[in-house]
C-alpha cells in the first residue's frame, strides 16, 4: 500500500533537479574509468566505504581493485599488504581480513562468483543489508532492492513520511510507502542530500529544495 498524502512526484522532481550532477556514492565516475566494473569490485568498495569518507573510500577502492579484482586474484594476497593497500579507511585491519575470508569463501562456495541473491549475500560474514542491497543494486543491476545508509534512514524520519528507530525498519517502512519507480534513485539522492544539505546536525533547511514538504522531525537547530 503506497502512501496518498506525500508529494512523491514533486519532491523527486525538485531534488533530482537540486542533484542532477551528482555522483552516486560507491559508483563515481572517476573509480570506475580505473577498475572493472564487477559485482566482486562492488561489494569490497562497498565494504571498503562503511565507516569511511568517500573519497577515502575510492582511493583505497581504486589501489587495492585495480590489480586485485577477483576473488582468486585476491586471496593471493597476503592481508598484511591488503592492510596496506586499503589504508587509511576506518578499521582496515578488520577489513582487509573479511575481504581475504569473503574472496576464499567465493571460491569455496560460490565458483569465484558473488551471489546474485540477497539471503545468500548476507551469509558472507560483514555483509549486512545495506551492503547486500547495494551489490544487487549496483552490482547486478537487479530492480526491487533499497539501500538503506545512516542518512537514507534520518531524512525520511524528519521528513516525516516514517517513524523509525534503525535503517532495517525504515528499509520495511519504506517498501510499503514509496513508489516503485523511485527506489532506484532513492540511495544516491537521498545520500547526496544527506551529505550536502539536510546534514546530521543542524541542517540547512533555508535553502532546501522541499522544505515545504518537511515536518522537521526532532530538528532542533537549522541554518
Ligand atoms: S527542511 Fe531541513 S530537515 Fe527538512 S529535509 Fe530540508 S534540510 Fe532536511
Amino acid at each position: 500500500m503506497k502512501s496518498k498524502n506525500i508529494h512523491f512526484d514533486e519532491i523527486f522532481r525538485l531534488l533530482k533537479k537540486e542533484f542532477k550532477n551528482y555522483e552516486i556514492p560507491v559508483l563515481s565516475r572517476k573509480k570506475w574509468e580505473e577498475i572493472v566494473h564487477t559485482p566482486y569490485t562492488t561489494l569490497i568498495s562497498c565494504l571498503l566505504s562503511l565507516r569511511t569518507k568517500d573519497e577515502i573510500t575510492e582511493q583505497a577502492s581504486i589501489r587495492l581493485l585495480k590489480k586485485f579484482d577477483t576473488p582468486k586474484k585476491m586471496i593471493e594476497l597476503p592481508v598484511q599488504k591488503i592492510q596496506s593497500l586499503i589504508y587509511p579507511v576506518g578499521f582496515y585491519k578488520t577489513k582487509a581480513k573479511r575481504i581475504k575470508e569473503i574472496s576464499k569463501n567465493l571460491i569455496d562456495n560460490y565458483n569465484g562468483n558473488v551471489p546474485e541473491n540477497f539471503n545468500e549475500l548476507l551469509k558472507l560474514k560483514g555483509v549486512g543489508r545495506k551492503t547486500a542491497n547495494i551489490v544487487m543494486v549496483y552490482g547486478h543491476n537487479k530492480k526491487g532492492f533499497l539501500p538503506i545508509d545512516t542518512h537514507c534512514h534520518r531524512i525520511p524520519n524528519r521528513i516525516g513520511w516514517i517513524n523509525t528507530k534503525t535503517p532495517e525498519q525504515t528499509e520495511h517502512a519504506l517498501r510499503k510507502i514509496l513508489p516503485d519507480k523511485y527506489w532506484d534513485d532513492f540511495n544516491h539522492i537521498f545520500v547526496k542530500f544527506g551529505q550536502t544539505i539536510c546534514v546530521p546536525i543542524s541542517p540547512f533547511c533555508s535553502r532546501c529544495p522541499i522544505d515545504r514538504y518537511c515536518k522537521k522531525i526532532s530538528v532542533r537547530k537549522s541554518r
